[in-house]
């Protein structure tokens, strides 16, 4: 055994940096991320933060927009949780230094789409991500019971006889290390860094979900992957995001022969559910056959772009468009993973000692749409709830890790490389082919004979890309399956061959799990 801590947090995003700074002083705490503590979704969030924190507005408002949005499938408990403590988990933030942008001595709280209220902060004005992992960052470091480590990739999660999670083995620079603790928080985000198309970092991977499968936890509601209707188009690479806020300040959305179509979709037009938007956009392209839509902000002003969107500015102008007098090429592109690693409302998996939080876990709050600026909010006020309850879980003496039993998988080492890789590249395409915005029963047959033919064939042994490719895999067949045995279309999910919503579906959630974990 490498150390002993009282506790493990895997992921350096808002839920893994709020946990590290909720946990007392008189805990030892080990926080490992696979790359740098900035590689990660939350440093890329741009529009805000939602909570009913505004005179006008309150908690059930909030609630019920995010009900709204969930297309029937939200834990209503989970809602109300959120919109309730989110404002108290803000104000706290707030008091502790965090600084959200004013606007004549008032916070300048923006619209997003499907918010009933201007309830959205933002700090940066588009990088409320950036600023709120750099401020949790720098509390965290002054937080002398923690120690960070970055390019620890997480291999596994250790299990006692018992059952009961008690530790993780983890890579790092090549070395293979054992940690135990008296718990392990999941906060190793999302998936949409499998899809081929999307917004997410390459850190985004879904090894979290794997992992914890693996270890016989239960996933819930992976169908549901919400893709955000306008990504940068860009044919060469990584689609950039350009934020809702943008359309929820005015800009709207024309089609190649300059007509605004959102109005004839939705009666919210450009500010409808993501969606709705996305497959609004997606018919446009296939009905004028272009691979992009345009998103025109043009008439917004130019002093005002430039002040109020600072970094889609920014960078549109290092990919040649002058927002301020160009119309942006944008396309849907993999976003969020609404579906993850069940939880109670205190982040407690069905394994004990095993803990999810952020957009790892799931707790039914985001339902089969999460509603924008809810997930940043869903890391703070989930992750300090789980805090609260791992600690009283209690080291077990008997927790003996048996490491050679487990470094026997590790030994037979393999050098092939290259068919690991080129797999994970094929199941990025496919991903997106056959389990994106739209999906219908063949076609994710298809694709789930392709993984379990890929599984097979891939050699025995192990390296760093074999397991990547194993874990991504996994986490392909676990969209795959559930959008296949969900055959209506709900929220984010929409089964070309079964476009309506059933009533026996509603509220009806998908949990696999794997009994041999
Ligand atoms: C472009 C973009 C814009 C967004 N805008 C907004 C917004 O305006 N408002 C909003 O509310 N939400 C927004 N979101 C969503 C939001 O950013 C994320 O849902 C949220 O930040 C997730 O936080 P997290 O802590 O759960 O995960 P992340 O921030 O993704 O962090 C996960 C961490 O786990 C680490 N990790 C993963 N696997 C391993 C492993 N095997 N071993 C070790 N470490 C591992 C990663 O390296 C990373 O550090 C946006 C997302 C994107 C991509």
């Amino acid at each position: 055994m490498n150390e002993v801590f009282d506790f493990v947090i895997i992921g350096s995003g808002v839920a893994g940096l709020y946990s590290a700074l909720n946990f007392p002083e008189n805990t030892k705490v080990l926080l490992l991320t696979k790359k740098r503590v900035e590689d990660c979704n939350t440093n890329q969030a741009q529009g805000g933060i939602a909570a009913a924190v505004d005179e006008g507005d309150s908690w059930k408002l909030h609630a019920a927009d995010t009900l709204n949005a969930s297309a029937s499938l939200c834990e209503e408990e989970a809602v109300e949780i959120l919109t309730k403590e989110g404002p108290k988990e803000i104000k706290r933030l707030m008091n502790m230094g965090m600084e959200f942008d004013h606007k004549n001595g008032k916070i300048d709280f923006t619209l997003e789409g499907a918010h009933g209220k201007r309830r959205i902060l933002h700090a940066g004005g588009d990088a409320t991500g950036k600023k709120l992992r750099e401020f949790l960052s720098e509390k965290v470091g002054k937080k002398k019971n923690v120690k960070i480590v970055e390019n620890a990739l997480v291999l596994e999660l250790l299990k006692n006889n018992s059952g009961r999670v008690n530790g993780v083995l983890a890579l790092e620079d090549g070395i293979f290390k054992f940690y135990k603790a008296r718990a392990v928080i999941l906060a190793s985000g999302g998936c949409g860094a499998l899809y081929e198309s999307t917004t997410n970092p390459d850190v985004a991977t879904g090894d979290g979900i794997a992992m914890a499968y693996e270890a016989g936890a239960e996933i819930m509601d992976m169908e549901f992957i919400q893709f955000h209707p306008t990504a940068l188009y860009n044919p060469k690479g990584l689609s950039f995001l350009i934020s809702e806020s943008v359309r929820g300040e005015g800009a709207i959305l024309l089609n190649e022969k300059g007509e605004r179509f959102m109005p004839k979709y939705h009666e919210k037009a450009e500010l409808a559910p993501r969606d709705v938007v996305s497959r609004a956009i997606m018919s446009e392209m296939k009905r004028l056959k272009t691979p992009y839509v345009w998103l025109d902000a043009t008439h917004l002003g130019s002093e005002y772009i430039q002040e109020r969107f600072p970094t889609i500015f920014k960078t549109l102008m290092k990919y040649g468009i002058d927002m301020r007098k160009d119309r942006i090429p944008v396309a849907p592109a993999a976003h969020y993973t609404m579906g993850g690693v069940k939880t109670d409302t205190f982040g407690r998996t069905n394994i004990p000692g095993l803990y999810a939080c952020g957009e790892v876990a799931c707790t039914g709050v985001h339902g089969a749409n999460r509603l924008a600026s809810n997930s940043l909010l869903e890391g703070l006020v989930f992750s300090h709830r789980a805090v609260l309850s791992a600690q009283r879980e209690e080291m077990e003496s008997d927790d003996e890790v048996e490491i050679q039993k487990i470094m026997q998988k590790y030994e037979n080492r393999s050098k092939m490389v290259s068919k690991a890789k080129e797999i994970r590249r094929e199941l990025r395409h496919k991903l997106s082919l056959y389990a994106g915005v739209e999906r219908n029963e063949s076609d994710l047959r298809i694709f789930l004979k392709w993984i379990k033919e890929k599984n097979e064939g891939l050699e025995e042994g192990w390296n760093e890309d074999i397991w990547k490719t194993r874990k991504a895999l996994t986490v392909g067949a676990l969209i795959a399956k559930a959008a296949l045995l969900r055959n209506e279309s709900r929220g984010a999910h929409f089964r070309k061959d079964h476009p309506e919503s059933k009533k026996e579906w509603e509220n009806f959630h998908i949990i696999t799990t794997n009994k041999g974990g």
